[in-house]
């Protein structure tokens, strides 16, 4: 049966009875309630084939994880890196007209589809939860399977720039000029495990001298217009606040991956970032979804980890990865040395979780 809040008979935990409050807000919101199995009031439907998740879970309530192995069927390579963001899907046939039969002009040969980057933000206006790690080990995991990535530092605390062994203090140019100077972001690329465009210290003056430009949330999305063709993914990290900076990477994004730190006040902020990204969805970029939910920081020997997880299940269903990123010292150590976890500790758990949330990705949801 499924479980009521606060549980029957159970022993009541400061968690369980407080969180329903929220998750009315959350329904209010437009957000899925896995209880019932309503569906938003207001969400505007994924008119790009990406199908909503189903809301309901299982009969009896329980959400089973789904198994990282379920995601075998991805796409290959160059099917994943053709992403159309204004055109029919790949797949899409194209539409049968009899003029082949027909005397008459010759039809024009069909444009070549041209692959896009898929754009994703990391978002969660709490800090410390590894956006700046997520972003960083997702993207050398999809481009250790082959992708070309570009990784986009929207932090001003620089934190994705240093992670590759970038001195934020010694660029010459940075996001700052990409978004209120209009310069190319390719100036402020550089190669490393993946591509970087770099913060700098300037970037958290960035919200207040773009204030004053036209179409200031469209900044971002603008500058990567260029080089949308030169990649298969895009991952973009953001400041610990829902800000300029961060409206600017929701607006450029396709999708948006948000980690969450298993205890309660972190799920708590779920509640403001659904908000904003509603207010996104209905003024600046109407397909911008979540993707997924990451639990991170995972210490499975605490039942409050545990219960935090059960929750999310409970209210965001199939929109919590399969994958749980667990609590290691290795990411505290690998940006020290410049690097992803990947390539500091490549056949370590850590490296292994990131792996898998790729393979969960690049399953585009079929999860
Ligand atoms: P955010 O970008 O959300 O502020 P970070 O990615 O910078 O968060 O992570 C915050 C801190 O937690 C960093 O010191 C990072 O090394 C550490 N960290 C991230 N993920 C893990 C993990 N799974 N286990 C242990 N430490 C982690
Ligand atoms: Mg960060």
């Amino acid at each position: 049966m499924q479980s009521e809040y606060p549980r029957a008979g159970g022993k009541e935990s400061p968690l369980r009875v407080r969180i329903p409050r929220a998750m009315g807000l959350l329904q209010r919101l437009g957000l899925p309630d896995q209880r019932t199995g309503q569906e938003p009031l207001e969400e505007p439907s994924a008119p790009d084939g990406d199908k909503p998740r189903p809301a309901v879970p299982e009969e009896g309530g329980s959400i089973v994880p789904r198994s990282p192995s379920s995601t075998a069927s991805s796409p290959s390579s160059a099917e994943r890196g053709v992403r159309e963001r204004n055109g029919p899907s790949p797949e899409t046939p194209a539409p049968q007209t009899p003029a082949a039969a027909q005397p008459g002009p010759a039809p024009a040969p069909a444009q070549p589809e041209i692959a896009k980057a898929r754009v994703i933000a990391f978002a969660n206006q709490k800090g410390g939860v590894a956006k700046t790690t997520t972003t960083l080990n997702l993207a050398v995991a999809f481009a250790e399977k082959g992708n070309r990535v570009l990784a986009i530092d929207m932090d001003p605390q620089g934190n994705l720039t240093m992670s590759q062994g970038i001195d934020p203090d010694s660029v010459e140019k940075s996001m700052y000029d990409v978004l209120v100077n209009d310069a190319s972001i390719r100036e402020v690329i550089r190669k490393r495990e993946i591509d970087v465009a770099c913060a700098s210290i300037d970037l958290a003056g960035a919200e207040i001298a773009m204030s004053m430009k036209i179409g200031r949330e469209r900044s971002l999305e603008k500058a990567l217009r260029p080089v949308l063709e030169d990649y298969d993914f895009v991952c973009i990290d953001t400041p610990p606040s829902l800000g300029l900076l961060t409206i600017n990477a929701l607006t450029a994004a396709d999708k948006v991956i948000v980690p969450v730190q298993c205890e309660y006040l972190s799920m708590r902020g779920l509640v403001q970032l659904q908000n904003t990204l509603s207010m996104i969805r209905q003024e600046l970029n109407p397909d911008v979804d979540i993707e997924g939910i990451l639990p991170t920081l995972v210490d499975s020997r605490t039942v409050h980890a545990k219960e935090a997880i059960e929750i999310l299940e409970e209210n965001f269903g199939d929109r919590v990865f399969a994958t749980r990123i667990k609590k290691t010292i290795r990411f505290a150590e690998a940006p020290v040395k410049g690097t992803s976890v990947l390539k500091y500790d490549p056949d370590g758990v850590a490296a292994k979780a990131y792996r898998d949330l790729a393979k969960e990705v690049l399953g585009n949801g079929k999860r």
